[in-house]
């Protein structure tokens, strides 16, 4: 396939963490800047955060995900970088080429000078705890639910139990209380919270909903829908049935770079990670302010080069 086009910089993941690249590589001078995002909208995993909590730092203002994701892309909306949104990408190569695919381009090849996966993370979920039980429905990452929830207004059940204390499964037993599910409880197998503790004391204490610290899921029930689960205390070794209809795993965020681990390639100055792609960033602000140096360093090394 035939290249289309050549740029000096391309940006996969259209997220606070590509679009600070590309903000800010352009506004150190670098020309030919194309961010691609396989969703309709920039802002990534903002876009489904109605919640407060975004932005002190670098905004010093509370904002929501949603207002935080509108500020960064305003700031888009006055540069030329080119943007392809509904656009995903299947392949890169050692050659920094990327392999797109969208409706009105179809597939087609871009090379670019440097480039920068900025692709996010993706969650846990119950295969991975390989839980014994059937396949019911009623069984999501709490991720999902937030989206259900928040984008598409889909509820994902009634009595509902949350396993992992991850800031996604906090902020998701507020959420789901506040929309009228009845939240059971949050199990965690380890002795301490894996979230932050202003969302346990926000999300869960202001609520009431009941924290069980070493407590380990041992099964799900039901074999259409979700119908119960079986827990134990992992000291005492009590075990407990529990009757729910949905159960939300927050058990962790894992950095998503398949697009390098498929061609077995590594980070270097041509090809860098920056966000959630790098390490999970617990706060949006520091994930804005690390793609910002990136972009930096990009242009930096670009603008010594002759064709910036
Ligand atoms: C539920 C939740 C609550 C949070 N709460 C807070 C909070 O209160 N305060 C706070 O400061 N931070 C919070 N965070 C953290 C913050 O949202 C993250 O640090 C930040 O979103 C990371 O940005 P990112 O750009 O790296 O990833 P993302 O926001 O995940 O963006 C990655 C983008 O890459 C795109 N992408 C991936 N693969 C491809 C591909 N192959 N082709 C094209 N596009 C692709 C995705 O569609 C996505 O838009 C929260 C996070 C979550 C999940």
């Amino acid at each position: 396939m035939s290249i289309k086009k050549e740029y000096n910089l391309i940006v996969i993941g259209g997220g606070p963490a590509g679009m600070a690249v590309a903000y800010s590589a352009f506004q150190a001078g670098v020309k030919d800047i194309l961010l691609i995002e396989r969703h309709h909208k920039l802002g990534g995993i903002l876009n489904q955060c109605i919640h407060v909590g975004f932005g002190l730092h670098y905004f010093k203002k509370e904002l929501t995900g949603t207002e935080y994701a509108a500020r960064y892309r305003k700031l888009l909306s006055n540069t030329d970088i080119e943007i392809k949104l509904s656009t995903f990408v299947t392949n890169v190569s050692p050659q920094k080429e990327v392999t797109f695919i969208n409706r009105s381009d179809g597939v087609c090849v871009a090379r670019a000078q440097r480039l920068v996966l900025a692709t996010g993370c993706r969650e846990r979920t119950r295969e991975m705890l390989t839980v014994p039980g059937f396949r019911p429905a009623g069984i999501f990452t709490a991720g999902l639910a937030q989206e259900m929830v928040n984008i598409y207004g889909l509820m994902p059940g009634k009595k509902i139990v949350v396993v992992g204390s991850g800031d996604i499964g906090l902020i998701m037993a507020r959420r789901l209380t506040l929309e009228g599910s009845q939240v059971l409880a949050v199990l965690e197998i380890q002795p301490q919270l894996s979230g932050l503790i202003r969302n346990k004391v926000q999300c869960l204490d202001d609520f009431n909903i009941p924290l069980y610290l070493e407590h380990e899921l041992l099964e799900i029930l039901g074999k259409n829908r979700v119908e119960g689960i079986r827990y134990r205390d992992v000291k005492g070794q009590k075990e407990v049935y529990m009757k729910c209809d949905a159960v939300l795993f927050s058990v962790g965020l894992i950095p998503e770079r398949d697009l390098l681990i498929d061609q077995e390639m590594t980070p270097s100055n041509e090809v860098r990670l920056a966000g959630n792609a790098n390490y999970v960033h617990e706060l949006v602000d520091h994930a804005t302010k690390e793609s910002e140096k990136i972009g930096q360093e990009i242009a930096q090394e670009l603008l010594g080069a002759k064709n910036v």
